[in-house]
């Protein structure tokens, strides 16, 4: 197989890299990003990394050709950049995905793309239904115009598969593991991960009642290679998730036990984090049915051990 991946050399994609890369398919990454998280692949017989935005069309299109099977990651991810760059998240996310979806339909590739638990906002439906009502806050709240952004790319997809493309949409549910964002940066486990290693304080958000499921980056991946095969998969959106529902002030005395660390942990007001336009989800956990019955995968790394392999594998790199 030909495998293109746009965010390739992102967290997720440098991961489904290694993945397609272990079947012994040729993978090509799309991505804006720098080769830090892929740079160990280069080695490798059947990779290369296009370093350019996926909205540049004429490269886009020429890697779609040469592709059997088309993985949409690239996008803008993350609180701070909803919070901070509202315009980018909506621009690359919206326009990106319908260029990829475009340049499919030209080509008849096959598109699996990656979309988000986000995009259920904060239904009080939990577990989350791929089929349940999403509920999101006011646009004047930068913190939606993720969720905004992957809800239109999903109705694009499905707009695409109507007229004969197949494609499949995964709602990925809070992904972690080795090569996460920059320490301190980014998602919570990483922000964490800084302040424990420096025996900082963990910085709660709120009360920490407010729930995840975390999901290690081994067990998404197995589900989104099989989503890329499943001919069951086409049309649908599946949620990839765990069902090990944990609030964020378990998850920070977990990391603290796991790490031997004497960092404290600590409840700051968000005001404290992000400045404007941030609201928190208080609970997100996904239905595993179609993950399971679609793509025959389950989460099967508990989140103990899931983090303990993080953690070690931050420590190596600081050290
Ligand atoms: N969070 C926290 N402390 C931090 C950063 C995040 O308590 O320093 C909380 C945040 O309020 C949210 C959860 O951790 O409830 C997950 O946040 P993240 O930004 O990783 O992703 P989200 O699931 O909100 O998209």
């Amino acid at each position: 197989m030909k495998v293109l991946i746009t965010g390739g050399a992102g967290f997720l994609g440098s991961h489904l890299s290694e993945a397609w890369l272990a079947r012994g398919s040729q993978v090509t990454v799309l991505d804006l990003a720098s080769d830090a998280k892929v740079r160990h692949l280069r080695a490798q017989g059947g990779f290369r990394m296009i370093r350019e935005s996926v909205l540049n069309r004429d490269i886009l299109e020429g890697l779609v050709a040469w592709a059997d099977l088309v993985y949409h990651l690239a996008a803008v991810v993350g609180v701070e950049h909803y919070v901070g760059d509202p315009y980018q998240v909506l621009t690359v996310n919206i326009n990106g995905t319908q260029d990829v979806l475009a340049a499919a339909f030209r080509h008849g590739r096959k598109v699996v793309l990656a979309s988000t638990s986000e995009v259920y906002g904060r239904s009080p439906a939990v577990p989350f239904d791929e089929d349940g009502d999403r509920v999101l806050g006011s646009t004047r709240v930068d913190r939606w115009c993720y969720a905004t952004s992957k809800a239109a790319a999903e109705h694009l997809s499905f707009a695409f598969w109507r007229m004969g493309l197949p494609v499949v949409v995964l709602r990925y549910f809070n992904v972690y593991g080795p090569r996460l964002d920059q320490m301190d940066r980014g998602r919570v486990v990483t922000i964490f991960m800084g302040q424990l290693l420096r025996g900082e304080p963990l910085t709660v958000i709120g009360d920490g009642s407010q729930t995840r499921s975390f999901t290690y980056v081994d067990d998404a991946v197995r589900a989104t290679v099989a989503a890329g095969l499943a001919p069951a998969a086409v049309g649908q959106a599946i949620n990839i998730g765990s069902e090990e529902e944990v609030s964020i002030a378990t998850l920070a005395s977990m990391m603290v036990r796991l790490a031997g660390s004497a960092s404290p942990v600590i409840f700051v007001p968000k005001e404290a984090v992000y400045d404007r336009g941030y609201e928190d989800i208080p609970r997100r956990v996904p239905a595993v049915r179609r993950m399971r019955e679609l793509l025959g995968a389950r989460a099967e790394i508990p989140l103990e051990e899931g983090l303990a392999r993080t953690i070690e594998w931050f420590k190596r790199q600081s050290r």
